[in-house]
């Protein structure tokens, strides 16, 4: 299996690699990735999770995301990174935070979703692809 992307928390607890290139690549500047983040918005790449090697014990914590689904957003309990998160609304594939990568030059964000909700401190650049909630079909990379 090759590689592609690998990463980690803040501790090193928890590890993964992805064996699959990014499916969908984003920044969403929701209320949710915003408190969850503590940040302007969650870059995030998603990989259809068979793809996904998980290292170390993740902790789960599950709300209601803005499709109206469940979304279970994943995390280490030693040092408290953000890392994975999973969409009911998106079946088959995990989301994996962006900066959590050894080389965060792999992630290229297509779009910027859920902007109608960002911080009016947030800097999303004029050039990039916005939507104002969820994109009408997933941008793909
Ligand atoms: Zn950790
Ligand atoms: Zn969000």
């Amino acid at each position: 299996m090759n590689t592609l992307m690998t990463g980690s928390c803040l501790c090193g607890a928890v590890k993964y690699h992805a064996a699959a290139e990014p499916v969908i690549t984003g920044n969403c500047h929701c209320r949710d990735c915003q408190r969850s983040s503590g940040s302007a918005y969650a870059p995030v790449f998603f990989v259809p999770a068979a793809a996904l090697s998980i290292e170390g014990s993740v902790h789960y914590y599950e709300s209601i995301g803005g499709s109206g689904a469940k979304v279970r957003r994943g995390f280490c309990p030693t040092c408290g990174s953000q890392l994975f998160a999973v969409a009911e609304s998106m079946p088959g594939l995990i989301s994996v935070r962006a900066g959590t990568l050894d080389d965060t030059s792999h992630y290229v964000p297509s779009a910027d979703i859920f902007v109608s909700q960002a911080a009016v401190w947030d800097h999303i650049p004029d050039t990039a692809l916005k939507f104002a909630t969820l994109p009408p079909a997933p941008p793909t990379r």
